[in-house]
């Protein structure tokens, strides 16, 4: 039954229901929702509902029709958001699990990996455990394949799902496994069903060979009742009399599911077609009927598959599978779930591409966008002061990035805001791609910009003016008080070195004094910005850990909340209640999910060090993904 508790219920009313209905032997759950909070009583016994109407703090009592009573719509009305890791699966999203049918290698999990990661998938799939129709197929690596499959999972940052065939592999599974799969073959296997929901921990349950729905949500009550409450359902395809296909996909499963339970659905097209070519149409057609998630066979290379290779995909197909998804999830007002720093494909740190060998003895190596000269340089000299420096002049800002995460340099400077014309966005979209690196610390420098030329040359006879778009942009009233052509060029130091190049007394470029100085060219004209309060701000960027809070007294974070009402007020209570006085809050396009936003916030940190610990734990909480990208000494 459900008891629909009074809004104003006190805590120890709630208790005496609950005791109540434990004493007379049902089990308790407590659901809170957006409108109301309940109480789901199940158990084999019988009680008049009005004896329990008479509780205090009871607003009434409904009984469940439904013979499954925990995974029943009737006792929870909001869909069941299930987490594991920074994964979410349920709602408006669709979560897709893809990976090899079984772990065969080491080097087939790395690589499936990689490819399914990139393409989108957020959760990994293997198998270590196989159930085969034929005693002599290959039956798996056991645990062999769990510790590949947790490496593979661990490299790209996504949890794994593997399935368990019997409650004594429980004990070798518990380490590697973060969601357990209970197959087709094994949907009515109670005792499977009691030990794995006791686990607590998240679980897939596949659609039996020739399960009727009812039986299906029955066997999910044996999960919930038995202790978890995160159980996922898979459509797999069911046993018909039609043989072309392995299985026939029972895709009106996933709108009935989602009338009679509020459990997220996920849909396997792998299993329920058997056919390679038909994955593709058939996950399309899942996602416009609703479902929650994809599982999704892919395999390096089908054809040497150990198992399930004529239904797996080619990693090209899945690239392809994923695309599709992303663009026909809107129609059904869905989006494909994509943990924030996963937009695009990320660089992670791995053994293979740390390059240290060239390393400087003695000096810190700091990588900076732009040739010798830039403003970058300079704001790297000025925050590491006396320190022994050896510069490393990079291409692009995703170049600095690289050549941190790799050892290549220790520390990076990028410009990330400027006075006059706000953020770089560039280098903040940057961070998400590269979650290993972190802020350690923040420069601010004046910009002083010149006009700089060869030695001697002469104002009134330069043609052409070369510099970074936002160098002319920022000394736009003096160049219009000259008869110049303006040439954009990539760098303020760059048109520098190209003006020493070119040798020629009629072209000028817009730069730094330490530019000049570099190339040996002259000032004709100091100081032309139109105005002179034009600050740019440079973060110091490492592959570290966040330093001891004791030192410093800024963060920068970014983070997502739920599209719904209230949600970025939330954000904002956390910090006020937790006394952080935010200095900048600016929103940025999440890449692939079109008309959602990311924020970028900047907070002044109290003088209190439990901001990790507390004020980031309680800011988790209200966002739905959420980053602190540095906490560091505020830089002058
Ligand atoms: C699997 O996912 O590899 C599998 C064996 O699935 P099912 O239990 O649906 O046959
Ligand atoms: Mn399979």
């Amino acid at each position: 039954m459900i008891i629909i508790l009074n809004r104003d219920i006190k805590a120890e009313h709630k208790l005496n229901i609950t005791n109540w209905l434990e004493d007379k032997g049902f089990k308790v759950k407590e659901i809170v929702g957006e409108e109301e909070t309940v109480l789901g009583a199940v158990g084999a016994v019988a009680v008049d509902p009005r004896s329990v109407e008479l509780l205090e703090g009871v607003k009434s009592v409904i009984p469940i029709s439904k013979p499954y009573k925990l995974a029943s719509r009737e006792l929870k009305k909001e869909d069941t958001v299930i987490t594991v890791g920074n994964v979410k699966i349920g709602g408006p999203r669709v979560a897709v699990v893809a990976g090899p049918c079984a772990v065969e290698s080491k080097e087939q999990i790395m690589a499936a990996a990689e490819a399914v990661y990139n393409a989108g998938a957020v959760i990994l799939r293997g198998g270590a455990f196989k159930p085969r129709t034929s005693p002599y197929a290959f039956q798996g690596h056991g645990e062999k394949g769990l510790k590949w499959l947790k490496a593979a999972g661990e490299k790209y940052d996504m949890p794994v799902a593997t399935e368990i065939v019997s409650p004594s592999h429980i004990d070798i599974m518990r380490e590697y496994v973060d969601i357990y799969q209970i197959g087709a073959r094994n949907m009515q296997n109670f005792e499977l069903l009691k030990a794995v929901g006791e686990l607590g921990k998240p679980v897939i349950l596949k659609r039996g060979l020739s399960a009727k729905i009812e039986e299906w949500l029955m066997a999910a009550e044996y999960l919930l009742a038995h202790g978890t409450d995160n159980v996922i359902l898979c459509e797999r395809g069911i046993r018909t009399f039609e043989s072309y296909t392995r299985n026939t996909l029972d895709i009106s499963a996933i709108p009935i599911i989602k009338k009679l339970s509020h459990l997220p659905i996920i849909t396997d097209p792998s299993h329920g077609t058997g056919l390679r070519g038909k994955v593709h149409p058939m996950a399309l057609a899942a996602v416009a009927a609703g479902t929650d998630g994809l599982m999704i066979e892919v395999h390096p290379k089908p054809e040497e598959a150990l198992s399930d290779g004529p239904q797996s995909l080619y990693p090209e197909q899945f690239d392809k599978l994923m695309k599709d998804i992303e663009a026909l999830s809107p129609v059904i007002s869905k989006e494909i779930e994509r943990p924030l720093r996963q937009g695009f494909a990320v660089h992670r740190l791995s053994t293979e591409n740390m390059t240290r060998a060239d390393k400087t003895e003695g000096k810190l190596r700091v990588a900076y966008q732009g040739e010798p000269g830039a403003y970058s340089e300079n704001a790297a000299g000025r925050h590491f002061g006396e320190q022994p420096l050896e510069f490393v002049p990079s291409k692009s800002f995703e170049a600095v990035f690289d050549s941190v995460l790799t050892g290549s340099s220790d520390y990076g400077v990028i410009p990330v805001e400027n006075a006059l014309t706000g953020s770089i966005h560039e280098c903040f979209d940057l961070f998400l791609r590269y979650p290993d690196i972190n802020i350690v610390g923040e420069k601010q420098i004046r910009i002083r910009h010149n006009l700089i030329a060869l030695p001697g040359a002469d104002i009134s006879k330069i043609k052409k003016v070369y510099s970074h778009p936002q160098g002319l942009m920022q000394c736009e009233r003096f160049l219009d008080g000259l008869d110049v052509e303006r040439i954009p060029y990539y760098d303020t130091a760059g048109s520098c070195s190209l003006v020493a190049q070119k040798n020629s007394s009629e072209i000028a470029a817009i730069a730094g004094v330490h530019a000049a100085s570099y190339y040996g060219l002259e000032i004709l004209k100091e100081g032309i910005e139109t105005n002179p309060s034009n600050f740019t701000r440079f973060f110091i960027i490492a592959r570290c850990e966040h330093p001891e809070p004791e030192q410093v007294d800024k963060a920068t974070v970014v983070f997502s909340v739920p599209d719904k009402k209230g949600s970025l007020v939330s954000v904002l209570q956390v910090m006020n209640e937790n006394g952080l006085n935010m200095k900048k809050l600016e929103s940025r396009p999440i890449h692939g999910k079109p008309w959602e936003y990311m924020f970028y916030s900047d907070i002044e940190l109290p003088a209190r060090d439990d901001f990790l610990s507390e004020g980031i734990n309680q800011l988790k909480k209200v966002c739905e993904d959420f980053r602190l990208l540095g906490i560091y000494k505020a830089g002058i």
